[in-house]
């Protein structure tokens, strides 16, 4: 996308919301050159579907992923621009090729990015999104991103004398 001041075609995207029910997306974009900043449609010539678990097929909405992710990154210091970037990274996995996406690709996507900027986030999006049964999956998962600390120091405790 063109920079309409100094024709660069280095700009980001800062913000994106869904319009028209989620068949457009209402881009603010800055020029990484100039800085200038402008607003783009993008109207999606298919309709993203979501394929939930049950096989129920949903609208994607990239709001309902932006709450998501919101919620998990509440009160977490995060770099500027993290939530929009795995907004857009859930988006760009549609296409007009593939217009339907199982819900755990999203799910999986906005995993992965939370797991790369903040732990906490992660494991509050897992808690929800991967609809753990109970305290001992979410106990699971915190085990698994622990470091696990051999007993003892490493070393193999002494033999009690005298067995
Ligand atoms: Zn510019």
């Amino acid at each position: 996308m063109r920079c309409q001041m100094c024709r660069s075609e280095d700009t980001k995207v800062i913000d994106s919301r869904s319009a028209e029910e989620g068949r457009a997306i209402r881009r603010r974009r800055e020029c990484i050159e100039c800085g200038h900043r402008f607003t783009t449609h993008e109207r999606a010539t298919y309709q993203p579907l979501v394929l939930k678990r049950d096989g129920r097929l949903d609208p994607f909405s990239a709001d309902k992923v932006r709450a998501g992710i919101e919620q998990a990154l509440a009160d977490r210091a995060v770099p500027p621009g993290t939530v929009e970037d795995l907004v857009t990274q859930t988006e760009s996995l549609f296409s007009a090729e593939n217009a339907v996406v199982p819900a755990s690709q999203i799910g999986d996507t906005v995993l992965a990015g939370l797991r790369a900027v903040d732990e906490v986030a992660y494991l509050r999006f897992a808690s929800v999104y991967k609809d753990f049964s109970g305290a001992s999956d979410f106990e699971r998962e915190m085990a698994a991103m622990e470091v696990v600390s051999p007993p003892y120091g490493g070393k193999v405790p002494p033999a009690p004398a005298g067995g």
